[in-house]
Order: C-alpha cells, then structure tokens, then sequence
C-alpha cells in the first residue's frame, strides 16, 4: 500500500496549460529535498506540463523539460534543487526495480514521476498529484496540501 503523507487536499481547476505550469511553479516554491510527487492522470492531461512548472519554480529553464523518450529519467540541474523526471509509459511494472527511483528520491533533489502506476515498488512517503481533463483546455488538479504550502 502506498502510503499518503497528507490528511487533506488543495483542488484547483486550470484554463490553460500556462496556467497549470503556474500552479506547479507555486508548489515547487516549498518543495524540499527527497520530496517525490507521483504525477496521475492520462494521456494529455498535463503531467509533463505540470513538471515544467515545477523546473520553472525551481529555477530551471522549463524548456528543458521534455517528454522523456528512450531515457526514462531525466536530470535537471541548476535550480535550486536537482529535478529528475521520470515518465513510465512505456514500461510495465517489472522493470521499475531496476531504475533506482527509491533512491533518487532521498538524495539531493526532488523526483517527479509520470505514470506512478507502472511503478512496482513503494514510494514511501511520496505525495499524489492528480490531473483530470474536464473540458479541452480545463484540468482539475489536486494536490495534497499537508506540506505543499499551498493556499487551500
Ligand atoms: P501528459 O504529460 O499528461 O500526457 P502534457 O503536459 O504533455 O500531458 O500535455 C498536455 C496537453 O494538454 C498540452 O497539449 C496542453 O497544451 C494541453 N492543455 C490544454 N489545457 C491544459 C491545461 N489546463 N493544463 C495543462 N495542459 C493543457
Ligand atoms: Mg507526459
């Protein structure tokens, strides 16, 4: 079981994908070392959007950020803390052992994953991010609120 650090959550719904990356751009502000954020949400939903507000927040062009394709972890540094980015798409649970994700998550920086469901493994202390597309350019996003700092 996967095991949720928060007793209550911040739900917000975004216009845009600007506004999406804003949101997350907010979030990234209180983020700390060996925080882990488990992205959920389909295809299109605004994940890979989302995580460039979190490079964006911590001070790294979210240029950079791009779906990763053949690389599944992706490394950002420069910000004020180190952002990797994993996106599990294209795996099945199996293979996650084997990535070092658990470790990443503890060590300098903060670790946002695409597709937590393919994870094998627990993520201790890792927060959900849910993403719901509602209309064509509307999300609902929700956040856990007990250390995200965000107005709620
Ligand atoms: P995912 O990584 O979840 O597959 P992406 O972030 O790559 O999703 O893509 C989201 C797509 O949805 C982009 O084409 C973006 O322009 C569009 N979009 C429309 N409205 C929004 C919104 N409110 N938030 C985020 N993305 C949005
Ligand atoms: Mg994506």
């Amino acid at each position: 079981m996967t095991q949720y650090l928060y007793v209550s959550e911040v739900g917000e719904v975004t216009a845009s994908e600007e506004e999406t990356q804003a949101l997350a751009c907010r979030l990234a502000a209180v983020l700390k070392a060996g925080d882990v954020l488990l992205l959920s949400g389909d295809l299109g939903a605004g994940k890979t959007t989302f995580v460039r507000g979190l490079a964006q927040g911590l001070g790294i062009d979210p240029a950079e950020v791009s779906s990763p394709t053949f690389t599944l972890v992706h490394e950002y540094r420069g910000g004020r803390l180190t952002l990797y980015h994993a996106d599990l798409y294209r795996l099945d649970g199996a293979a996650t052992g084997d990535l070092g994700l658990e470790e990443i998550g503890v060590k300098d920086g903060v670790l946002a994953i695409e597709w937590p469901d393919r994870l094998s493994h627990d993520m201790p202390g890792a927060r959900v991010v849910t993403l719901e597309t509602v209309g064509e350019s509307t999300r609902r996003i929700t956040i856990p609120s007990g250390s995200s700092g965000l107005p709620s």
